[in-house]
């Protein structure tokens, strides 16, 4: 096993009042979507792995419906066409988009590119005036993150990220569990994900298009995940990177652990890597109770125990799970479970303060005191 598919495929697969300080507003008027049979047209942008993934899992949805395509290679449009019954008037190239402003067929552009991309597919789609999904990592950093956000409040349209796991039946759950009291108040959680990865070529190893390295890829699952685990905002981080090949790791992070601490006093102790397999999972130790998920970041099937048992929740397409759940939070206003692009942003600070820590030898860092 030595990819980014054999990971996922093999383990099928609140910031502190400080901290919160200077996060931007919701959007107010937020663009409506009305048509009479109550669906969420999407169009994704960039026809990559991860696209196929999401567009064959949309087969499965019952609201959101994949309606157009965006695209720089003009070469995948037959075959996209083809298998999911797109029309050519929905067909788009990053050059024309802009004109999906004056298309009824799209409502949400989903954002599916490289992640030092992001950013500026974001705006394109804002400026379309269509809500907008974006991948995770949000972006390069928390600066970029705001910009986006602000660009989509600007233009009236909603922003979430592609947090599927929120929208995952034992995730949810444990979140519900974590709620509801069952372990107490949660002392120390510690969430590890990551793979060997293989070709030294590809855009996850370049930084001009990834961003970061495996930090941003899976570490981004470690770090969510302990927000998810606590409900509680870290104000401060320690970070390490560990670099054991300096010519295939020379841009972009190899193997990072980081700790994060919150106000009431949880540490969470994470990690993440590109360099070896057989890192996966979520633990978390409560005052009462404690929980484990393992695998706990792919695709699926998830799974989860708990000191009163086994997480038993059925097992179900991501990827159509949190379309749908997209679709509904647009069409019938309701609110979301924490994949909006203020969350994008929360992660993305202490993205920024982890990195941070790393250039400075694991010197702690408060979190966003502004
Ligand atoms: P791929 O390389 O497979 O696809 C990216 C696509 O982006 C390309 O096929 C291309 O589509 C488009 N693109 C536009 N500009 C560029 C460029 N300069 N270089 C390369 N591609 C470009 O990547 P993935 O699909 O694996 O990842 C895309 C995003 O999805 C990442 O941010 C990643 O983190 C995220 N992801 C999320 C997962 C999840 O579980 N939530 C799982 C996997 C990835 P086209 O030819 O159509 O223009």
């Amino acid at each position: 096993m030595d990819s980014r598919r054999d990971f996922l495929q093999k383990f099928s697969l609140g910031l502190g009042v400080t901290a919160l300080a200077g996060l931007p507003a919701v959007a107010h008027d937020i663009n409506p979507v009305s048509n009479a049979d109550k669906q969420l047209r999407v169009a994704i942008l960039g026809l990559g792995g991860y696209a196929n993934i999401v567009a064959k899992g949309m087969k499965d949805c019952k609201i959101a419906k994949l309606t157009g395509i965006i695209t720089g290679t003009p070469s995948k449009i037959p075959e996209w066409k083809k298998k999911y019954n797109i029309e050519d008037k929905n067909v788009y190239s990053y050059d024309n988009m802009h004109e999906i402003k004056n298309n009824p067929d799209i409502d949400l552009i989903y954002v599916i590119t490289p992640n030092s991309l992001h950013h500026k597919h974001v705006l394109m789609a804002a400026a379309a005036g269509k809500h907008v999904i974006c991948e995770k990592p949000m972006a390069d950093n928390a600066k970029q993150a705001r910009e986006m956000i602000a660009a989509c409040d600007k233009a009236g349209v909603k922003l979430y990220i592609g947090y599927r796991l929120h929208f995952e039946p034992h995730t949810k759950e444990l979140i519900r569990m974590r709620k509801a009291g069952e372990f107490g108040k949660v002392m120390h959680v510690n969430n590890y994900a990551g793979f060997k990865i293989g070709d030294p070529k590809q855009w996850r190893l370049r930084k001009a298009l990834a961003g970061g390295g495996a930090m941003m890829d899976v570490g981004v699952y470690s770090l969510n995940g302990a927000r998810y685990c606590t409900g509680e905002e870290p104000i401060w981080v320690t970070a390490q990177e560990s670099k054991t090949d300096k010519v295939k790791f020379a841009e972009v992070d190899e193997t990072v652990t980081f700790q994060l601490g919150s106000p009431g006093g949880m540490i969470a102790n994470c990690g993440c890597t590109y360099n070896f397999n057989h890192v996966e999972g979520l633990k978390l130790m409560g005052e009462k109770g404690w929980a484990e998920m393992n695998p706990a970041f792919g695709y699926g099937p998830i799974r989860g125990n708990t000191h009163l048992g086994p997480i038993n929740q059925p097992d179900v397409t991501h990827q159509a799970y949190q379309m749908d759940g997209i679709a509904e939070c647009i069409l019938d206003n309701k609110p979301d479970p924490n994949v909006s692009g203020l969350e994008g942003l929360k992660d993305m600070i202490v993205v920024d303060a982890i990195y941070e820590s790393i250039r400075k030898d694991g010197k702690k860092i408060f979190i966003n005191k502004a």
